[in-house]
């Protein structure tokens, strides 16, 4: 299998082609068509499995055949992730997939400037990554919005509720419209996740690598 059997565009396919990426890997596989079909998805997997370009690519080419640009303090996608280093890498990653292209990845974490996170918020942003407290300090602030979210990812799940964010998690789920495609990846699978995928996702396809 290659990336555009999946049935991601050719423009994406020659772009990670550019970046050495020649074979989905098996998480990239499995989860790619359903997210291009506008599933709900639940993955397990661990970091290194290329999870990354498993949600971020079919987003980029939703997003790209879309083709409008957000309105300002509006957020197209969402991705939610436990640490700093994590949404950096995410970013990073997705920064790469989305060169030569005018979508713009922002980043929302704790530790830096808030003020210069909120102006770059302000005309707009295609793809958020972000740890879960600063995102609502930049929400108290009224610095975004979420009503215009379409894509919702949850990064390392477990590892954000081990941090106690659940609380948090909710409060930015009902800000985020209920017509959305949600994901949710995580290394393990506790009682937990299952009760927090039930009440964020719809009807999902579970995966497995
Ligand atoms: P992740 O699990 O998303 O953190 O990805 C782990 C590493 O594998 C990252 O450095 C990716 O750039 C790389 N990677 C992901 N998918 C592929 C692929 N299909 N081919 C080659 N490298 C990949």
């Amino acid at each position: 299998t290659d990336f555009s059997a999946l049935g991601l565009s050719a423009q994406i396919v020659s772009r990670i082609g550019a970046e050495g990426y020649e074979k989905p890997t098996p998480i990239q596989e499995k989860a790619i068509p359903l997210v291009l079909e506008g599933r709900d998805v639940m993955g397990l997997a661990q970091t290194g499995t290329g999870k990354t370009a498993a949600f971020g690519l079919p987003i980029i080419d939703m997003l790209l055949q879309n083709g409008k640009k957000p309105d300002p303090k509006t957020v197209k996608t969402l991705i939610l992730a436990p640490t700093r280093e994590l949404v950096n890498q995410i970013a990073e990653n997705l920064r790469i997939f989305a060169r030569k292209t005018p979508l713009k990845v922002n980043i929302v974490v704790g530790g830096a400037s808030i003020n210069r996170q909120q102006h770059q918020l302000s005309s707009g942003t295609d793809i958020l990554v972000a740890t879960p407290g600063r995102l609502l300090d930049l929400l108290d602030r009224r610095a975004l919005r979420l009503d215009a979210v379409r894509f919702l990812v949850l990064d390392e799940a477990d590892q954000m509720l081990d941090l106690g964010f659940i609380h948090d998690l909710k409060k930015i789920a009902a800000l985020v419209p209920d017509q959305r495609q949600t994901m949710l990846f995580s290394a393990t699978m506790p009682k937990s996740i299952a009760d927090l995928s039930r009440s964020f996702l719809s009807n999902p396809e579970r995966v497995e690598v």
